[in-house]
């Protein structure tokens, strides 16, 4: 354990381990005030919300991989890296993806074998993100951290996201219910407005629900461009996003008296007709209302470290995610070297996943090219992602049975302590398993 890690936050009592400011490793928010109490048979989670509390029953879980396998048979820790190994410098165009739910050390490595074998790489940004990235790479995101919203915004708008279903203390926590150093009337203090074409479970709590028509995000950011300029709305503008005039100019008007405004972008904008587009125009839509006061943009990005993974591309070779190390650069094209094109068109030859249920997530003909070729998975569970797998090396939990590093939704990067130790003694982390297996296909494929 590093030494950075306070002594005082795991207690030992017996077998019992009671730890303190444990960080979730399961949505984007990264909540590092968890509380948890770990016997041989049970966990008991405190602060936690559901969707993390489910996570962190996987320590003591009946369904755990705690063993290799090849081709379903059970093996040593050894074999398995050799038939992984085999199957990597085997390959003429390996593909690896990075799932979010481990460290930026563990991607680290993951890259290198990717770059070292001259594969694609990709990780989760590519189905969820992945166009919000793109805006931020087109227009420049005003940003802020989750603590300066917690602190100062007395406007929250939640543009195409449910963060009441997603992101369970979000606005608990960082947007409405809480007190803050600039809004301690709390609730009172702050306003919610929420685009959405449903009537969700944030929406009801909203004070403005702007119910739009599904697909004209586009059109309606622009619509509040002009409002906010003041200038004379396009008649039609009600027929096509089905807003009325009256709703876009309050929404406006909100804005230029709010003191601190926040919007939270869901993949209502990422993922809706228009993609990166949409996500282009909410970044300038956001610069614009710093004509009139302050205003940033946040992504509310789903998966524990998804945001990890476009930041350790970046700093490996300049590229967020879709990348292609065949010709022994990087070359970035979203559409071409992402995952669900690169598999659906059948171009890859073997598949390493680390941490991520491909299989119970991409289109049909992806997990169909899947079955086609051999895939290796670092899996903790025997999910659609294990079916399809000819090598499974069990995965160690991050932030519970190894330390590491993730990257919170707002890009800032939060140190995982660990508690406990994994159920095995042949890897202590994904970024170790990764490791072991580099060095093996390094001897079995060395650089000429
Ligand atoms: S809101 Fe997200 S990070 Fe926080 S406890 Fe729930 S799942 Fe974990």
């Amino acid at each position: 354990m590093s030494n950075i890690v306070k002594t005082d936050l795991v207690k030992k009592e017996g077998e019992v381990i009671k730890c303190t400011d444990v960080t979730c490793p399961v949505c984007g928010m990264s909540c590092d005030d968890c509380e948890i109490e770990l016997t041989p048979t049970s966990v008991t989670t405190k602060n936690a919300c559901l969707m993390g509390d489910a996570k962190f029953q996987e320590l003591r879980s009946p369904h755990r991989l705690v063993y290799p396998t090849v081709n379903g048979e059970r093996v040593s820790w050894e074999e398995a890296l050799n038939a992984a190994a085999d199957i990597l410098v085997k390959a003429k165009r390996p593909f690896f993806f990075m799932g979010s739910e481990t460290s930026n050390e563990a991607m680290a490595v993951g890259i290198e074998i990717a770059e070292y074998l001259g594969g694609l790489v990709d990780g989760n940004a590519t189905i969820c993100h992945g166009p919000t990235v793109m805006a931020i790479q087109d227009a420049g995101q005003v940003a802020c951290t989750l603590g300066e919203c917690r602190n100062r915004s007395d406007l929250a708008i939640y543009w195409g996201c449910n963060p009441a279903d997603s992101h369970p203390r979000h606005m608990s926590r960082h947007s409405m219910y809480m007190r803050g150093f600039f809004t301690e009337q709390g609730y009172q203090s702050r306003k919610m407005v929420v685009v959405d074409p449903r009537r969700s479970p944030t929406a009801a709590q909203a004070d403005l629900h702007v119910q739009l028509k599904p697909g004209k995000d586009y059109e309606l950011l622009d619509a509040v461009m002009v409002a906010l300029r003041g200038k004379e709305l396009n008649p039609d503008t009600e027929k096509v996003t089905g807003v009325s005039e009256e709703t876009i100019k309050k929404m406006a008007e909100m804005i230029k008296e709010c003191k601190f405004g926040v919007i939270w972008v869901g993949l209502g904008i990422a993922s809706t007709r228009g993609k990166h587009y949409n996500a282009s125009i909410a970044m300038r839509l956001t610069q614009l209302c710093n004509d009139y006061t302050k205003f940033v943009i946040l992504a509310n990005r789903g998966h524990c470290n998804v945001a990890g993974f476009n930041h350790v591309l970046s700093w490996t070779c300049g590229f967020p995610f879709a990348v292609d190390y065949s010709r022994g650069y990087a070359r970035y094209q979203p559409g071409e070297y992402s995952c669900v094109d690169a598999l659906t068109r059948g171009e890859v030859d073997a598949v390493l996943c680390m941490c991520a249920d491909l299989g119970g997530h991409l289109p049909k003909k992806a997990v169909e090219h899947m079955m086609d070729v051999p895939v290796i998975s670092l899996e903790i569970a025997p999910g659609p992602q294990a079916f399809v797998s000819d090598v499974i090396l069990p995965g160690v939990l991050d932030g519970m049975e190894c330390e590491g590093t993730f990257y919170r939704m707002d890009n800032v990067p939060i140190y995982a302590r660990s508690f406990t130790t994994p159920p095995f003694d042949f890897t202590k982390s994904n970024e170790d398993t990764l490791k072991q297996l580099l060095k093996i296909v390094k001897e079995k494929k060395p650089r000429k």
